[in-house]
């Protein structure tokens, strides 16, 4: 899980995508048999690292970025 170092939430984000991204940006989140977070967008999944997150998630709670951290009590 990663949390958001402004406001504490865990795992609530919307993705920044570039402005030349060409697909169609559908995005989902789910969880794996590991309770890692998997992202899907476009039909690609993987699972995000710390530094993807500080790239381009966007905490949809207070709005703030690369502000994540990974939240080791789960
Ligand atoms: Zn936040």
């Amino acid at each position: 899980m990663f949390i958001c170092r402004n406001c504490k939430s865990k795992d609530k984000f919307e993705l920044m995508f570039s402005p030349d991204y060409q697909g169609k940006r559908s995005f989902s989140q789910c969880y794996n048999d590991k309770g890692e977070i998997e992202i899907t967008v476009d039909g690609y999944v993987f699972v995000p690292d710390l530094r993807f997150m500080n790239e381009h998630a966007v905490c949809r709670y207070c709005g703030q970025i690369y502000m994540w951290d990974y939240d080791m009590e789960g």
